[in-house]
């Protein structure tokens, strides 16, 4: 970083937009074990969610082949157009616009948007993703059944990827300052590591299941039908044959939910 954050801000006359959930990263060690977890090899394209300043933008300019950074501030795609020439900036919402094809992600994620967009890249083929999430977020990705942080995205990240908690990173690495501390969390696609019939109809399951993490299995899909069976009739036709389904879905595995999904595929179908 040739100059500090606060400082460009300042010469920008620019104040952190809390609804974009702008905290810049000011600790540059930070920055650089990122991009180290990244491991961007010279022939990769990488994609940045939210470059703000460029503090990561930049190293990453340094080792891939190709940058793409989305950003939805005007101000700093304008900013960075003119600081970075290198990179490619597109000026967006990341949510809605269109992601070009990326070997890397590499990102400090904006709060409010951490969830759509981990399910949004987690439908994308890439390598390797090295994000910094809020440390609670990062804590249901990774959560186990039966726990209080288990919840659809725990489930939805396990089916399609590894990952881990590389570090916390606390919160006074960033200005200003947010109320909690970060993790830095890297996410590496794999094969799901049980049988799917049918991935679509499992991420349907899922949504339907966790909209009432606390009740049983039957009484879930009974209030989430819709999203299963083309009826409450098939549904209650299918139900005996469905496996679990007396437990509450949040005690219930990743691999066993993949059983109850095969069992509705009969309601659906
Ligand atoms: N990468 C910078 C850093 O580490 O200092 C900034 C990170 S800051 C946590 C998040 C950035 O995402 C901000 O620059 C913000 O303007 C941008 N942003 C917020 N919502 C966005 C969206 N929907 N699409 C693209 N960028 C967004």
């Amino acid at each position: 970083m040739d100059e500090a954050p606060r400082r460009v801000l300042d010469r920008l006359g620019i104040r952190p937009r809390k609804s974009l959930g702008q905290h810049f990263l000011v600790d540059s060690r930070v920055a650089l074990r990122h991009v180290d977890h990244a491991r961007i090899g010279p022939s990769d394209t990488v994609l940045e969610i939210g470059p703000g300043l460029g503090v990561l933008t930049r190293l990453l300019a340094e080792r891939a082949r190709h940058v793409v950074a989305i950003e939805a501030d005007r101000r700093f795609a304008a900013y960075l157009r003119e600081s970075l020439p290198g990179v490619e900036v597109i000026e967006g919402d990341a949510l809605t616009i269109q992601w070009p094809r990326f070997d890397i992600m590499a990102s400090n994620l904006p709060y409010q948007i951490s969830s759509p967009l981990t399910f949004r890249l987690l439908d994308k083929p890439f390598r390797r993703a090295v994000l910094m999430y809020q440390w609670e977020f990062a804590r249901r990705m990774i959560a186990k059944p039966g726990t209080a942080d288990y919840s659809r995205l725990s489930v939805g990240v396990y089916r399609q990827s590894s990952c881990e908690i590389l570090e916390r990173v606390p919160r006074n690495a960033f200005h200003p300052q947010p109320r909690v501390d970060s993790a830095l969390v890297r996410l590496e696609p794999r094969p799901a590591p049980f049988p799917i019939a049918d991935p679509e109809r499992y991420d349907a399951v899922v949504d339907a299941l966790f909209q009432h993490r606390r009740k049983t299995v039957e009484n879930g899909l009974r209030f989430g039908w819709k999203a299963v069976a083309t009826s409450r009739v098939a549904l209650e036709a299918v139900l005996p044959a469905v496996p679990f389904r007396t437990r509450r879905v949040e005690e219930l595995s990743p691999e066993e939910i993949g059983r109850i999904a095969d069992a509705i595929g009969m309601a659906k179908g």
